[in-house]
């Protein structure tokens, strides 16, 4: 298979990481005789400091031509003071948009043995395996007005809640579908007991869901949810949502494995390529020290491979490589207990890249 890759490493510890998620294609490409080609772009703080934007066009004209987009992370203290409209997380968001991704899933599973990690009881932790797929191109942080006014007693401010039916459904459509491929129940998260927009949201969700007999729905306010991801969060398994509810609930639930290190994600829904990321940030604090964990990233080289690219053999195999690394004993800095050793970014890879060589194909 032949596919094309636009790559964007970003700031901070991005270009580390996303060296390290090109070594991993690499191994995957050669052991399993695909060709994949890599073209670069830039966004965020570099794209400030080299072009004077944070999403040149050229970056999305490269997006729009490939197969998948991976991105690193993007900000930094550098950039922290700037207008909001020039902050380079104004290039993210512009880059989702552009791509239409509408939806952002992120998987959080519980590797056994990172369980110690996680600041909750190990018997609350081991077992989770839960997908929140949130909505990303809507709601608070799209819709307009979006601003301050000065009214005739004072200062006021306006954020707007909106959303089209049609967006609901195809988010929703999302869920089921992959739901279908898990464990078959989704947990359809709102605020229908207050607001207008989650009482649709409710609507849609029963009417999506009646054309997945086979998958079980439940709705669940977003309060109790944030409270139940942490007093039982082996009952999820899809969990969908609005885009400030997801945002929120998604962090959330990431520390229940531990480590922001660990976790990849997948933005998907438009008719172009998806952008594959890992959800932390561009950890300033380390960057350009190799002290990075690339596995958020690599794993979600494997997220690009199984639902843009459909190989799922190479998923499960980049997949069952970290597992199998991190039995071993491999930690790098953000997941190693006290008196453990830890690797550095570009031993972690060559781990996971030595295990991926090794791994018995079908
Ligand atoms: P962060 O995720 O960058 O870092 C939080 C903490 O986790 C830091 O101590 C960091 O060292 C650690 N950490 C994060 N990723 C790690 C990894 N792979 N390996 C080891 N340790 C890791 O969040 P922050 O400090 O709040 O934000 C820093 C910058 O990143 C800000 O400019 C923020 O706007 C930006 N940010 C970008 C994204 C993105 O690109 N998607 C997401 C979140 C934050």
């Amino acid at each position: 298979m032949k596919k094309k890759i636009t790559v964007i490493p970003g700031d901070g510890i991005g270009p580390e990481v996303i060296k390290s998620a090109i070594k991993v294609l690499e191994a995957v490409a050669s052991k399993f005789n695909h060709e994949f080609t890599f073209q670069y772009a830039k966004l965020g703080g570099v794209a400030i400091d080299e072009e004077g934007t944070p999403l040149p066009q050229s970056t999305i004209d490269l997006c729009k031509n490939s197969d998948g987009v991976l991105l690193g992370a993007v900000g930094g203290p550098k950039w922290d003071t700037l207008p909001g409209h020039m902050r380079p997380e104004k290039g993210l968001l512009g880059i989702r948009k552009a791509l239409n991704l509408y939806a952002n899933l992120r998987p959080v599973t519980a590797h056994n043995s990172l369980l110690d990690a996680s600041t909750l009881k190990k018997e609350v932790v081991a077992g989770v395996d839960l997908m929140i797929v949130r909505e990303l191109t809507g709601g608070l942080y799209f819709g307009q007005p979006q601003e301050r006014r000065q009214e005739p007693d004072g200062e006021a401010v306006v954020d707007t809640l909106y959303y089209k039916k049609s967006e609901i459904e195809r988010i929703m459509k999302q869920a089921f579908e992959l739901a279908r491929l898990r464990r078959k129940k989704v947990t359809s998260v709102d605020k229908a007991n207050v607001l207008e927009s989650s009482r649709l949201w409710r609507e849609v969700a029963e009417a999506v869901g009646s054309e997945y007999p086979d998958v079980q729905l439940e709705h669940m306010l977003v309060d109790n949810a944030a409270m139940q991801l942490i007093r039982n969060p082996k009952q999820f398994d899809v969990v969908v949502t609005e885009n400030m509810f997801g945002d929120i609930l998604s962090d959330e639930a990431s520390m229940l494995t531990g480590s922001l290190g660990m976790l990849p994600s997948a933005s998907i829904g438009g008719e172009g390529p998806g952008l594959y990321e890992p959800i932390h940030g561009s950890a300033p604090d380390i960057a350009g020290k190799n002290l990075a964990n690339p596995l958020a990233t690599i794993l979600s080289v494997a997220m690009m491979l199984r639902y843009s690219f459909q190989l799922s053999e190479e998923a499960d195999t980049i997949e069952t490589a970290v597992t199998k690394v991190l039995e071993a004993g491999y930690r790098t800095g953000d997941i190693a207990l006290n008196g453990e050793q830890v690797l550095k970014t570009e031993e972690m890879t060559e781990k996971v890249i030595d295990n991926i060589q090794l791994a018995v194909t079908n």
